[in-house]
């Protein structure tokens, strides 16, 4: 996501301070059942991230989530379902589902009703028979879903889950609020497909990730719309809007399908940057290689939330940020844009990886935008290098976020700054090839901060844990290569 343009505001520290989970993600936390175990057992209850341990869940991989809205207006509850294929990676004789908030009506495992119980933000369901490890099952579960049920983060996030619309809807599920929207394995290393059917009144659109499949109108009149994600997708880029829509078709590089999703009284006020997204894609092909997904659009968000969001192949982008300046409007679009190759396409491992994606974001955002009128890019990287210190006080090394400051500067000008590091230390061309293996080596697939220092070592024919090491971890910042006149500022405070 992206809110340059939104003021900052203050850490909450003493939950920084309160919350140090250390667990790594080596596999599931507790309960898992060993790996010689035959015998049915609980499924854990979280993947054992390091920011957010409960997140995901242990003992079955998802392959289709096929999702039911039947929606009303914005702040009504409404009817909805989930149907969730999926196959058992221990014989299971319980398992949980991240959910949060709405109404539960009933579970089913394999048609037949199951036990539930939610304890937080785990739906713990228990079937009626236990599960055989390596076998397919699935589970249904039918709810009121409440949009009304809105979290808020104090970085950079703001609100999330549902955040509705003059007329309806649009979704902000990152980082962990899939879950409040619909039941899910929520964690970033887990990634599948979703179906969504979306029945709004007549006079309302709907759009989802990916291709419009099917439109129906109902004898009541009202319109079943279906979309499907094309490429899986991990819960926190789902994206769901309802509004009154006009769809701009056009065409990308190389014949790729665009379809910007605008609500219709803000189609001409946002066409002027709107249009330039082929450009922005052409732009970032001749550094990371072709566009990784079938279509492409900007969904314009009428809400005064000031964040964006790269949502899969649909970024959200606040209609603010298409009123303004050219030079903001680019830098918004451009980094949503390039988080479709890195964070979308290349997902991260943990949250602690986050700095992959929000780094590499705001890294081509600021280069592009030296291109075209903004600021100077080793001005930004120089003002960036000067807090560097401070910024890992308050927010932690860029790849040690905790908690409350996972989505503070540290990972977006701080996490930029060590990839302008790595390319003065290796050179442009050099650091070219790092950059378009990883998001060919990545593509579709999930990454660690490990796995980037490894594979930047192997193209780059040297070593590089020992440089990178301190750049990511820890409480100084090294010196930055080529530049010995670049000066830290003392930590304040
Ligand atoms: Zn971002």
């Amino acid at each position: 996501m992206s809110t340059f343009r939104t003021p900052r505001r203050r850490a909450r520290l003493a939950l920084a301070a309160a919350i140090t989970v250390a667990a790594a993600l080596t596999g599931p936390v507790s309960q898992a059942a060993p790996a010689t175990s035959t015998a049915p057992s609980p499924g854990a209850p979280g993947l054992g991230d390091p920011i957010f341990p409960l997140d995901g869940n242990g003992g079955y991989e998802v392959g289709r989530y096929t999702l039911d809205f039947d929606w009303q207006a914005p702040r009504t509850p409404f009817e909805a379902s989930a149907t969730i294929r999926a196959t058992a990676t221990q014989a299971l004789s319980r398992f949980d589902l991240d959910f949060a908030g709405n109404t539960l009506h009933s579970v089913t495992v394999n048609g037949k009703t199951a036990t539930t119980v939610r304890d937080g933000d785990e739906l713990v369901i228990t079937p009626k028979a236990a599960l055989p490890r390596g076998k397919a099952f699935t589970v249904k579960v039918t709810y009121t879903a409440d949009p009304t049920r809105i979290r808020h983060r104090d970085d950079a996030i703001e609100d999330y889950g549902w955040i509705p619309t003059p007329d309806g809807t649009v979704l902000y599920p990152q980082p962990d609020g899939a879950k409040m929207i619909f039941p899910s394995n929520d964690h970033p290393s887990r990634r599948a497909p979703i179906t969504f059917h979306i029945t709004t009144p007549a006079g309302l659109s709907a759009v989802a990730n990916g291709k419009l499949t099917g439109r129906t109108e109902q004898a009541d009149g009202r319109v079943k719309w279906t979309y499907d994600s094309e490429q899986p997708l991990a819960t926190q880029l789902a994206q769901l809007a309802i509004g009154r829509f006009t769809f701009v078709d056009g065409t990308g590089p190389h014949g790729l399908p665009l379809r910007d999703v605008v609500p219709d009284d803000l189609v001409a006020p946002t066409e002027e940057y709107r249009k330039l997204t082929a450009d922005h894609i052409a732009w970032l092909e001749e550094r990371l290689g072709p566009y990784p997904f079938d279509r492409y659009g900007v969904l314009v968000g009428d809400t005064d939330l000031g964040v964006a969001l790269e949502t899969q192949s649909l970024s959200l982008v606040p209609k603010a940020d298409l009123l303004g300046t050219r030079v903001d409007a680019e830098r918004n679009l451009v980094h949503e844009l390039v988080h479709q190759w890195t964070g979308d396409s290349v997902g991260i491992k943990t949250w602690s990886d986050l700095w992959l994606s929000e780094g590499h974001a705001r890294f081509y955002e600021r280069q592009y935008s030296q291109e075209h009128g903004g600021d100077d890019f080793e001005t930004t990287m120089k003002t960036a290098y000067t807090s560097h210190d401070q910024w890992r006080h308050d927010y932690g090394a860029p790849a040690e976020p905790t908690e409350p400051n996972l989505f503070k500067r540290m990972r977006y000008d701080g996490s930029a700054l060590v990839l302008f590091a790595l390319r003065e230390k290796v050179g442009e061309e050099t650091f070219g090839k790092i950059e378009r293996a990883w998001v060919t080596t990545y593509k579709g697939k999930t990454a660690s901060t490990q796995d980037y220092v490894d594979l930047a070592s192997k193209v780059a024919g040297e070593d590089l844990d020992g440089f990178l090491h301190p750049w990511l971890y820890g409480a100084k910042t090294p010196p930055m290569p080529n530049h010995p006149d670049w000066v830290v500022a003392p930590v304040q405070g």
